[in-house]
């Protein structure tokens, strides 16, 4: 089955308390394709790019087998630039600084070759383009799924409102959840989000977990524990191309299959933090991953033997 995604390219400085990049690649489009890209073979991707983006990082898009048809790359204009810094806890983080630069005006292109694809992933971006793409496709795809932060909250939530009608998981974290919801309770925010459009709902709580809500269905799977964390950057949205990736090749959306790919989303997650940027993701093996989800099994499975 064919996955498109649609989501920022970009540059990212990131501070964390084990050390400070320059600009790097980054952007949640980069981190969900190079994710999805071990799952799915019809992998494509809509994006910008300003001319300072590097022909070396398009090219390793393309050998891991992503179509690029629907990157535009706009001649004297920047990327999108991101910079953060992750607090002693590695959990929260501040947004030092946000340039949209090509993404201000981003019109989004979907080349022929990508209409009747069956799977939608929009990244986090502005909620009206991920709407225009949505209106852009000839047929609506068999699934479709966005993130969001809320940087978008902040600016465009008339946008984001209408984009959520049109959606059917939501994947945002906790803070997020929080913020679009008012609530604190994690559980009442999954039931007033869900009332603003999507059937299904993901909250990631980064090393804690992920939490899967449809219905009245919950289903929670841990974080690997992890020796060492260097960069969370970008793991929310490997998480999102893991779970996209699997769903799509397994071409299941049935609640229990969901929960296969939220486990195959949080090994690819699991993975991303291990380094700075995309370079984890970028030359992984198939039993690397393979034993990595056999660790989340390992994880959560015990024998009850007696109950009371
Ligand atoms: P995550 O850590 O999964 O939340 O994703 C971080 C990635 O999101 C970084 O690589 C950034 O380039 C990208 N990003 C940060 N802010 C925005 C934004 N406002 N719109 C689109 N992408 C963003």
């Amino acid at each position: 089955m064919s996955l498109v995604t649609v989501g920022s390219v970009a540059f990212d400085a990131i501070e964390t308390p084990f050390g400070k990049t320059d600009k790097i690649i980054g952007g949640a489009g980069t981190y969900i394709a190079l994710s999805s890209s071990y799952f799915v073979k019809e992998q494509n991707i809509v994006a910008v790019v300003g001319e300072d983006f590097p022909q070396e990082m398009i090219d390793k898009l393309s050998n891991r087998g992503v179509n690029l048809e629907g990157l535009q790359i706009k001649k004297g204009e920047k990327s999108f630039f991101w910079s953060g810094k992750y607090n002693i806890d590695m959990n929260s983080r501040d947004t030092l600084i946000t340039e949209l630069n090509v993404l201000e005006h981003f019109d989004p292109i979907i080349p022929e070759s990508y209409q009747n694809c069956d799977y939608l992933m929009l990244g986090n971006l502005s909620p009206d383009v991920q709407l225009k793409v949505i209106k852009r496709l000839k047929n609506r795809p068999k699934l479709v799924a966005m993130d969001t932060m809320n940087f978008w909250m902040d600016i465009a939530m008339e946008d984001l409102t209408k984009t959520l009608k049109e959606i059917d998981i939501l994947i945002i974290n906790d803070e997020e959840a929080r913020q679009l919801s008012g609530e604190y309770s994690l559980v009442k925010a999954a039931k007033k989000i869900r009332e603003m459009g999507p059937k299904y709902l993901i909250i990631k709580k980064g090393e804690h977990g992920a939490l899967l809500f449809h219905g009245s269905n919950a289903f929670f799977a841990p974080a690997l524990p992890l020796e060492d964390v260097f960069d969370p950057t970008g793991a929310g949205d490997t998480f999102a191309g893991g779970f996209m990736g699997y769903l799509a090749s397994t071409d299941d959306i049935s609640f229990e299959n969901m929960k296969r790919g939220i486990i195959a989303g949080s090994a690819m997650a699991s993975f991303c933090v291990e380094k700075f940027g995309t370079e984890r993701l970028e030359n992984l093996t198939k039993s690397e991953i393979e034993d990595r989800i056999h660790e989340f099994v390992q994880l959560t499975n015990f024998d009850m033997v007696q109950s009371v």
